[in-house]
């Protein structure tokens, strides 16, 4: 109970700015109870009436129910209409701050879980939490109406009260323990269709992969498995609830036979009339089904609305996912740069990955690391990026701890290029006004040209406006890397990390790339891993890096004389090293 008010506490905390319509809707609701507890004195009478021929009465009975029935009618819109503004309100805010929350998870938590899980909380269970003070008030009032009903049960008959006291504490027990069950079942269900959505999403993603690989049917059983999986979680859910449905049917059925024969005898023992009798009997529906299943659909709302709650706030907070952490300090824009004092890091906490790594990069230099696949040099980068936490050891940027800085001073002074980069279902220009909202179509068409990309670009009917498709599915690799490539000249931030960042693309136009990297080396601070030789000799420094350590520096001609294990890799046909001299 504690649990569900603090979750509605929070649920309302998104919904302050609706107040208006949240009080709107509610007054409404209450006011049918009036409406509903009177409703069946007067239709009644309408009956008595018609029976024993006093029409004048049965005239003012039959306008004061078409009263009734307008006023219900106007009452619907109005609630519909502001119970609408308000879901939409507060959904829309609630996944407007999990999506926001989402982005601050770290990236090492990010990869643990599949993408279903946050899929399903941003949609779901956001859904669910907006709908819980509509649907709540909407059961309330139902719940309130039904017991109105059987206070007037009450006053006019407590022997009839009595009897639907007991007949609904029987069938309200059933109710109570079908939805003790089905929550129980609801959250296996859900953690049950993250994993469907995460594995459907990868299906529609990898669909390439799994054609090419001929992976189709082992995939389609992992799939199959998993809508297995969910299909019959749905299927026990919903037997329990026919059973329970079906048996409290039964009972309901039974209580309103001996209602019948209980009437009759009060009849024929004279204490109550025929028409008392048709009152106290319409309201059977109000008692003995309707409040007991607002009461048994209320409390299974509060434990769906329970189980979302705690699935969202604990994507708000830090209870389940780490967020990223950043310091305070800001700096504006860098000289570029930077250094690694002694970092170890593990992505597990059991493979050492980095081994004390140090090394040092002036501003505008151009620095490259190159090593067996594995060494550890994108990580380098990806701390660099402050993407994971080093777990011991410094890195520090401009002279100041990465860890003491603010989130702008890293990402807005920090460009990556990756190797297999993510490009939005947006249009050209819009992918690349992601990094910079006010950027001119001359910055765009010069970003593009140095990328290689403006050819390309121009024999699309639709040019810069053309939409590429989910991941830019729509490009080639070499396609896509240039429109990274674009999107970081766009960026121009102090240091470019470009990591493979040309190795999709064909000889020629991977020496325009380099060419346009060279344009930018004395101006900004450039690393770069490369396959290809051509790429990185005319580097200042290169890092050999193995095991997560630096095994050798110097220039490319350096390196050729002092380390065998350069000179290896190109036989090993990575680098083509010695050929190249
Ligand atoms: P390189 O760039 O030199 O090929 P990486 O830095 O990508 O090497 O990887 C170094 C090691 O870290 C590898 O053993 C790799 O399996 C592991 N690794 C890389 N990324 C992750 C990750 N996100 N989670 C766990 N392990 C990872």
């Amino acid at each position: 109970m504690k649990e569900t008010w603090n979750n509605l506490k929070k649920v309302y905390s998104f919904g302050k700015e609706y107040k208006k319509n949240m009080i709107v809707f509610t007054v409404s609701s209450f006011f049918a109870i009036i409406i509903n507890v009177i409703y069946p004195i007067f239709t009644a009478r309408q009956l008595t009436s018609l029976t024993t021929g006093l029409f004048e009465q049965l005239f003012w009975a039959t306008l004061v129910v078409l009263l009734f029935d307008i006023l219900g009618a106007i009452r619907m819109v109005v609630i519909r209409r502001n119970t609408q503004v308000f879901f939409r309100g507060v959904f829309q805010k609630i996944q407007m701050r999990v999506s926001q929350e989402i982005l601050r998870i770290t990236i090492s938590d990010i990869d643990k879980h599949s993408s279903g899980v946050f899929i399903e909380r941003l949609n779901h269970d956001c859904s669910e939490l907006s709908h819980i003070f509509t649907l709540g008030v909407g059961q309330l009032t139902g719940i309130l109406t039904n017991i109105g009903v059987l206070i007037a049960v009450f006053i006019i008959n407590p022997v009839i009260f009595l009897y639907y006291f007991v007949a609904s504490f029987i069938i309200t027990c059933f109710y109570l323990r079908k939805v003790k069950i089905l929550s129980k079942k609801e959250q296996t269900l859900r953690t049950a269709n993250e994993k469907n959505i995460g594995l459907t999403g990868e299906l529609v993603r990898g669909v390439r992969d799994i054609k090419m690989l001929n992976a189709r049917d082992s995939f389609m059983k992992a799939i199959n498995q998993s809508i297995m999986d969910v299909s019959t979680k749905i299927f026990e859910s919903r037997n329990i609830e026919m059973n329970y449905t079906a048996f409290i049917e039964c009972i309901r059925a039974v209580s309103e036979f001996l209602l019948v024969i209980l009437l009759v005898y009060l009849i024929q023992i004279g204490m109550i009339n025929v028409a008392t009798a048709v009152v106290l009997f319409s309201y059977r529906t109000n008692i003995m089904s309707n409040l007991m299943q607002r009461i048994g659909e209320l409390l299974n709302e509060v434990k769906m609305f329970d189980v979302s709650a705690n699935r969202v706030f604990s994507l708000l907070d830090t209870t389940e996912f780490s967020k990223e952490t950043f310091g305070t300090k800001h700096l504006g824009k860098v000289h570029g740069d930077f250094e690694f004092q002694d970092v170890c890091f593990s992505y597990d906490g059991k493979n050492q990955v980095l081994n004390h790594l140090s090394f040092k990069v002036p501003a505008n230099h151009t620095v490259a690391f190159v090593g067996k696949s594995g060494a550890g040099k994108s990580t380098i980068f990806s701390l660099l990026c402050k993407m994971y936490p080093v777990t011991q050891g410094k890195i520090l940027l401009d002279g100041v701890d990465i860890n003491e800085l603010d989130e702008d001073s890293i990402r807005n002074n920090i460009t990556i290029i990756s190797q297999n980069p993510y490009i939005f279902n947006m249009s050209i220009r819009d992918n690349l006004r992601l990094v910079k909202s006010d950027l001119s179509d001359s910055e765009m068409r010069r970003a593009c040209k140095l990328a290689c990309l403006d050819d390309f670009i121009e024999t699309l009917p639709e040019g810069y406006d053309t939409v590429v498709g989910e991941g830019g599915v729509t490009l080639s690799g070499g396609q896509k890397q240039r429109l990274a490539i674009a999107r970081a000249f766009v960026q121009r931030t102090e240091i470019i990390l470009f990591d493979e960042a040309t190795s999709a693309l064909d000889n020629e136009t991977q020496s325009k790339i380099e060419e346009a990297i060279s344009n930018l080396q004395k101006d900004y601070t450039i690393l770069i891993i490369a396959h290809r030789l051509s790429t990185i000799v005319n580097s200042d420094m290169i890092y050999f890096i193995e095991n997560g350590q630096v095994l050798a520096k110097g220039t490319h001609q350096t390196l050729l004389k002092t380390c065998s294990a350069y000179n290896l890799l190109g036989t090993g046909g990575v680098y083509p090293l010695a050929l190249a001299t």
